[in-house]
């Protein structure tokens, strides 16, 4: 008899991160095969400041997986997957390389989903024409051909449209308003420093909008007063319990609670939604997101694992928990294996917002908080060595080829308590 074989979904922070601690924890005791639509590592959390650097983030974003995966001795696949069957243990998928490619199947003994979650624009009405992001690398290099040729120096407007969260996990984590709010205060502070840097005016040209009650209210209600406190002097402008986005036109945008916004430059987050084909499966909450425990496991399917955005308790959709959970992810598979004992795999993930966001003028701030989560934890610094840390935590995941060592967050934390 072969191997048990480990099928990953996804080669992003999550699927790259679960597959290689599978390998780390569980040694050769598994095959291994990831599967992803495109051979390379998205690095989103920089794509803000390379597209405000006047910079395509295409050039330096892209990290290859591929022989990274090749030294683990993981099989990569290059395609989209389009079914999943918990019951019959098969992944459907159309190899991706070539358009017209037939489907195919592979069989698993433990799959992990981390194939992250679809970001609804075009659920959006206007997006298309008048939005603008900066959550991939066609959406950055799109608003900084805009910044540089046609934006006139309007009004801005930066904020989220309504995340849908599952209901079926809130015992296990808080729900959210917003999927992902701290790349729009990000892109809020570090705009400003952008239109003063080039003569266009400052933060007062900026209003945040949030549907929420609170703006990123997952950092804590203290350290999102703080950073409201200190926006608000510097000029910026907030608006919140907006709803939802109704519509982008061309002079702005139309919420659901019948307010609106003039701006000239609309800078959106969506709906972070799961995709269509994990809908309506006996392992998923009713969003389609893939239900766990906080061991990542799915309470029935027990070879079925979830991490990052993907997972219906990754709430809010965030890097370092993808980073959690494709390290519990291997913990586990490592237990089942019998190269991990029980009190050391089954150790319960507890949440933590930890983020770096860029400022502009080589500054940023950093969030360490686990309020949301009912802990004690709550720290905002601001300043050079956040985003220091910020710059040198993305050369050593592309030097490490992801394998950032386990006192790298830590290390980081630590300077930047003691230093900021
Ligand atoms: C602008 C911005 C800034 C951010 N900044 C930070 C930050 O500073 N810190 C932080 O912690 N988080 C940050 N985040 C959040 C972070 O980027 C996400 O939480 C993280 O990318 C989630 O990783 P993931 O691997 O779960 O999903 P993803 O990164 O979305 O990766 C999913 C992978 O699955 C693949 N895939 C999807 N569907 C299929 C399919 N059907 N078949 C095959 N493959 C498929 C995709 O190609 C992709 O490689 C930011 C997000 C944005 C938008």
């Amino acid at each position: 008899m072969g191997k048990p074989h480990v099928v990953v979904l996804g080669s992003n922070f999550a699927g790259l991160g679960a597959a290689q601690k599978i390998r780390e924890f569980a040694k050769d005791t598994v095959d291994i095969t990831v599967i992803d639509r495109k051979p390379y590592l998205l690095f989103v959390p920089n794509i803000p400041y390379e597209v405000f650097e006047n910079r395509n983030p295409m050039l330096s974003l892209h990290m290859p997986v591929v022989d990274a995966l090749h030294e683990d001795n993981i099989r990569f696949i290059q395609g989209e997957v389009k079914a999943l069957d918990p019951d019959a243990q098969i992944v459907e998928y159309v190899p991706t390389e070539r358009v017209g490619a037939a489907v195919e199947k592979i069989h698993y003994d433990y799959v992990v989903v981390a194939i992250g979650a679809r970001l609804a624009y075009d659920k959006i009405e206007g997006f298309a024409e008048y939005g603008h992001t900066v959550s991939d690398t066609f959406y950055g290099e799109k608003l900084r051909l805009f910044l540089q040729n046609e934006y006139k120096g309007g009004p801005v407007a930066v904020g989220s449209a309504r995340f849908h969260q599952g209901t079926m996990t809130k015992d296990l984590v808080p729900t959210a308003e917003a999927a992902c709010e701290g790349p729009p205060v990000e892109v809020m502070l570090s705009f400003g420093h952008w239109l003063q840097s080039r003569g266009l005016g400052g933060p007062e040209k900026i209003t945040v909008f949030t549907p929420a009650e609170i703006i990123a209210e997952d950092a804590g209600v203290g350290i999102v007063n703080a950073l409201l406190g200190i926006a608000s002097s510097m000029g910026y402008h907030y608006m919140n319990n907006t709803k939802d986005i109704k519509r982008i036109t061309k002079d702005g945008i139309e919420f659901e609670n019948g307010q609106s916004l003039e701006a000239e430059l609309k800078i959106i987050f969506p709906d972070w939604q799961a995709h269509d084909f994990m809908r309506g499966l006996p392992i998923s909450d009713d969003q389609g997101f893939v239900l766990t425990d906080m061991t990542t496991r799915n309470p029935k399917y027990r070879n079925v694992f979830a991490c990052g955005d993907a997972a219906a308790v990754t709430v809010p959709k965030l890097g370092i928990l993808a980073h959690m959970g494709a390290e519990t992810v291997g913990k586990q598979i490592a237990m089942d294996m019998g190269r991990m004992s029980p009190e050391k795999a089954n150790v319960p993930m507890h949440f933590i917002v930890n983020c770096i966001g860029d400022m502009g003028g080589n500054q940023a701030f950093a969030i360490n908080s686990d309020t949301w989560y009912g802990g004690t934890k709550s720290s905002l610094k601001m300043g050079h060595i956040p985003f220091l840390m910020k710059m040198q935590y993305k050369e050593m995941f592309f030097r490490t080829k992801g394998k950032v060592p386990d006192w790298g967050i830590p290390a980081a934390d630590f300077l930047i308590q003691k230093l900021s």
